[in-house]
């Protein structure tokens, strides 16, 4: 019997045309699963490695925001990570890595993210087995390291494609910020990440939920989200900037501040924000090269934390699908992604979302 092939959009070159290809679909080993992709969001990271400020390993296939049905079960595979049974033609996502759960890290030290033998989706090669590793393509390939999650019935697939790497990155940042009911918060950008950190704030009850950006319409769509005050940067000093937020919070400064955009030089104006003991969550610069310059004297005497967090651990994906559940009627988390681009647009799908006019875009294979 002939093998069943598949197409993907493949990166072949920096900044080159997706183009399509055809492998065929992999046989499913146990503790695996097959998925038919239903639908991709484009997220920052992918842009970032098509435009090489990231390294990536060519051919392959981006995307890594993914919702699908299963196809096939491997062997052994009866239920997900809520230990939730699973059977052909449910909806799943799944974590954004695939880890040994042996290593160093995964074992000793709590940092899943951090596996010493981790596979990401929408990262490796693929022109080996199994070729379906990222989600712009009918089919992606679940290998058995990866935690896996139902969707829930009521949510739609634009709601939970982003929900395993915007939204569950930002629960963790939101754990480590330790925010308590009727505390402050500075989110200091409105892309995805900041979109769902202004919703968790306005969900778990803060006060002040301060974003600032330099793009006035995300200023104003962010309100919708929670945001109770919003300041665009563009032209503004610093001081005055540190002053305004100062003056938002009784003249003591956040509780805590959130980094999700792509600007280091924003980082020593969001520690001037923090009231003495505050912390400072970095999310936003995910790649090499990102310097900024601050008084390390200030750490000291203000008893400032800063805390990076890269990706997440499977609870927060848990998390981010639960807050997603419960919260969608609060919140139009269906407004953060335009488009619904097939395979063969996937070039248009790839500009517009680097044109930034987007916060999510969706391909739908
Ligand atoms: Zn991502
Ligand atoms: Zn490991």
């Amino acid at each position: 019997m002939a093998t069943k092939m598949a197409r993907a959009a493949v990166m072949t070159k920096i900044y080159g045309e997706l183009e399509i290809r055809e492998y065929p679909l992999p046989r499913v080993e146990q503790g695996a699963l097959l998925v038919r992709v239903t639908c991709c969001t484009i997220c920052g990271s992918d842009i970032l490695a098509w435009s090489g400020k990231k390294k990536a390993p060519f051919p392959m296939i981006l995307g890594h925001e993914i919702v699908g049905r299963i196809v096939k079960l491997g062997a052994g595979v009866v239920s997900d990570s809520g230990n939730r049974t699973l059977k052909v033609g449910d909806r799943i996502t799944w974590t954004i890595m695939d880890n040994c759960g042996k290593c160093y890290y995964c074992r000793g030290k709590g940092l899943m993210m951090k596996c010493l033998n981790l596979k990401k989706y929408g990262h490796d090669c693929c022109d080996d087995y199994p070729h379906f590793t990222g989600g712009f393509a009918e089919y992606c390939y679940i290998t058995p390291g990866t935690c896996v999650i139902k969707v829930p019935d009521e949510l739609t697939d634009a709601e939970a494609a982003p929900a395993n790497c915007a939204l569950a990155t930002v629960v963790a940042g939101w754990e480590a910020a330790d925010l308590k009911p009727f505390e402050n918060v500075l989110i200091q950008g409105a892309g995805a990440l900041g979109f769902y950190a202004a919703a968790l704030a306005k969900h778990y009850g803060c006060r002040r939920i301060i974003v600032t950006d330099i793009l006035p319409h995300r200023l104003e769509a962010i309100r919708e989200f929670g945001a109770t005050d919003t300041i665009n940067t563009v032209g503004m000093k610093d001081e005055d900037f540190v002053k305004t937020v100062r003056d938002l919070t009784g003249g003591f400064g956040v509780d805590a501040a959130m980094d999700v955009a792509i600007a280091p030089t924003i980082v020593p104006i969001g520690l001037k924000c923090l009231r003495m003991g505050g912390r400072y969550i970095e999310h936003g610069n995910t790649f090499p090269g990102a310097t900024a310059t601050f008084d390390v004297s200030d750490i000291v005497f203000r008893c400032l934390t800063i805390r990076g967090v890269h990706n997440y651990d499977t609870r927060h994906l848990q998390w981010g699908m639960d807050f997603l559940e419960q919260t969608r009627k609060t919140f139009p988390f269906e407004k953060l992604v335009v488009g619904r681009f097939p395979l063969e647009e996937i070039n248009q799908a790839m500009d517009l979302a680097r044109s930034g006019k987007a916060i999510r875009v969706a391909v739908v294979p």
